[in-house]
């Protein structure tokens, strides 16, 4: 069964009287080229354990489960259940759990999945076509409960992944950079135009590998205020360094003025310049390491 061809997603709606959800961005996969980069480049191997989310009728999960151990797929929707039952039913690698992510526990998930055919597993990678309101939210809930993932292949719209992949000194850097930068390295896979999906979007999409670094990227000594930092600063990005970061933690304007002297930071630079090295500097030097 050519899951990636629109002639399929018509027949499985027909026979299942499915219908496409708009409020579960339903928006299906159709292009085979796309499919096969975004699997190639999520770099799985045959040891490794694949949770997918919202596997929809089962374009990616069918072609990461060639590639992998085993796959867990995470789908909301409960008609799509026995239509993925159907269309996956020759791999005995697949396991479907009817859930919502969000509600997901990924650690549960991995307890239970510690080896695959009595083998320890290899990596874990985690693959994603989701909507869009929720890419960010699930992205932002693996990497801050630290679920133990070696990647994250996502598909994005087009704007988010370019703000997630910028660098200082952008119109697009900003908070989201840098909190998934202090976490991953970002790698771009594949643009998706609107047009390769059934339904068509509104907007064109990009799938992005975040690899999940092993050594943190910079030294906290404190990371709620690296990020309570970056939030203010980024909270009003047109304002010196100096004015955003006034009464962040309680902090004065002449304190604040001090500890940007103390990491070396012009008080009159904006967020929007500062690095990663640069902000964990500033934190650093709010909250400077006890003893
Ligand atoms: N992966 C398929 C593809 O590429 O053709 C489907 C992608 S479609 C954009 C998004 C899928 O995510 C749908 O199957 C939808 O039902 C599912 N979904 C939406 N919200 C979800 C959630 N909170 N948890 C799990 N799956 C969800």
């Amino acid at each position: 069964m050519k899951l990636y061809s629109p002639a399929t997603i018509n027949e499985l709606k027909k026979k299942y009287g499915f219908r496409l959800s708009k409020s579960l961005g339903q928006n299906f996969l159709t292009d085979k080229n796309i499919i096969d980069k975004i699997i190639e480049k999520s770099m799985i191997g045959k040891e490794d354990l694949v949770i997918e989310i919202g596997p929809g009728i089962g374009v990616l999960t069918a072609a990461a489960a060639e590639a992998a151990g085993k796959v867990i797929a995470v789908e909301i929707d409960r008609n799509l259940i026995p239509i993925l039952k159907e269309t996956l039913s020759e791999y005995d690698n697949i396991e479907i759990i009817n859930s919502d992510v969000l509600k997901t526990d990924f650690r549960e998930i991995l307890e239970q999945n510690r080896e695959i055919d009595g083998q320890k597993i290899g990596g874990i990678k985690i693959l994603g076509n989701l909507p869009y309101y929720i890419t960010t939210p699930i992205i932002m809930k693996i990497l801050e409960d630290r679920v133990p993932a070696d990647s994250i292949t996502i598909m994005l719209q087009k704007e988010v992944a370019d703000r997630i992949k910028a660098g200082p000194g952008t119109k697009v850097y900003g908070a989201l950079s840098v909190a998934v930068q202090y976490y991953c390295t970002v790698a771009h896979v594949v643009n998706a135009p609107k047009e390769i999906f059934v339904p068509q979007p509104k907007v064109d999409s990009t799938v992005i590998r975040l690899d999940i670094r092993k050594e943190k990227a910079v030294r906290l000594n404190d990371e709620a205020v690296f990020f309570a930092v970056v939030k203010a600063g980024f909270g009003q990005r047109r304002k010196t360094l100096l004015n955003s970061l006034t009464g962040v933690l309680g902090l004065s304007k002449e304190e604040i003025a001090s500890i940007l002297e103390a990491a070396s930071i012009d008080p009159v630079r904006r967020a929007e310049t500062l690095s990663l090295d640069e902000f964990a500097a500033l934190s650093n030097a709010i909250r400077p390491e006890i003893n």
